[in-house]
């Protein structure tokens, strides 16, 4: 289904669609299947988007509409374009050498890759978790900060409450609450992560995109930031790229599955997981390959 159909699908239908249309080769369109959002409106949406390292092709022609306050999960083998279509979401391929887009990707409607977009304010409205947490060699307050006070926020009463909530926000905040001024480098693996989440919460975006952010993690972190994820949803719109399909089976609302650059499917995550429309997700979830 194309975004003019489904867009007038949703127009007669009070259950509107997330249409997907990601091209398998050898294998006919796949069916639309259907999921929402009730305002019509897309966090991110993408038309025939392309994406080259050099002469290597990496994203096929991906068209996917994500819709606000949910978690989408992004599934499937190593190398099938999972990070790289995430990075497309807030122009972080930017930097990679002889890279090259083609297609759109909106956010909140807009092209991204217009000219004469404004890189800061995309980067705050779509933040970015990622596998490895990276604090910065400072205190757990001025981590939290770093971002606001680059916004031009002195207060410090402002400051206080935007440390209070983006740690509360990413449950860190009873742990850390007496010892803003410790560095963040003394914290575990897991709270590491979790202050990297508030980091990004901070900076008040609308989008977050996390690329496996508990990979690296005991299972006991994992769970706690599969909790956080889960609660996120409420204010903003989670991407999350996962290895695990536990993972996004217990923490997504929405799973993508995609196979060598394509994008096989997207549905409610239950369904992926319990009677997917493509043999080649059934196969996929299952273990029959990957
Ligand atoms: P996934 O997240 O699904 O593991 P990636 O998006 O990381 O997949 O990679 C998709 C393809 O792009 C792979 O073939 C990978 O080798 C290639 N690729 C990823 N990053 C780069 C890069 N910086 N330079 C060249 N090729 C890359």
């Amino acid at each position: 289904m194309n975004m003019e159909s489904a867009m007038s699908k949703e127009e007669d239908d009070k259950e509107a669609t997330l249409s997907v249309s990601g091209p398998m080769p050898g294998a006919a369109a796949a069916p639309a299947p259907a999921v929402l959002p009730q305002d019509g409106s897309w966090a991110v949406q993408t038309r025939g988007l392309r994406f080259y390292y050099g002469p290597s092709l990496a994203l096929k022609g991906i068209d996917i509409q994500i819709p606000r306050h949910q978690v989408t999960a992004f599934i499937g083998p190593s190398g099938c374009g999972k990070s790289t279509l995430l990075r497309c979401f807030n122009r972080m391929n930017d930097l990679i050498e002889h890279s090259r887009v083609e297609g759109e990707v909106l956010v909140d409607g807009e092209n991204i890759y217009q000219p004469d977009i404004q890189m800061e304010s995309l980067r705050k409205r779509v933040g970015m978790v990622f596998q490895k947490s990276n604090p910065f060699p400072m205190s757990i307050f001025e981590n939290l900060t770093f971002g606001p006070r680059m916004r031009g926020i002195r207060d410090r009463s402002q400051l206080d409450q935007i440390v209070e909530q983006a740690l509360k926000r990413a449950d860190l905040w009873r742990e850390v609450k007496d010892r803003l001024k410790d560095s963040a480098l003394q914290l575990s693996g897991g709270q590491q992560q979790r202050l990297c989440i508030a980091r990004t919460l901070a900076n008040e975006p609308e989008i977050v995109l996390m690329d496996e952010p508990a990979s690296a993690l005991d299972p006991i972190s994992t769970g706690k930031i599969e909790e956080t994820i889960h609660e996120l949803k409420r204010d903003y719109t989670i991407i999350i790229v996962t290895h695990n399909m536990q993972q996004a089976a217990r923490c997504s609302d929405l799973t993508a599955f995609f196979y060598l650059g394509d994008l096989i499917e997207c549905d409610r995550t239950e369904r992926i997981f319990s009677g997917p429309s493509r043999k080649e997700t059934e196969d996929y979830v299952t273990g029959k390959f990957g």
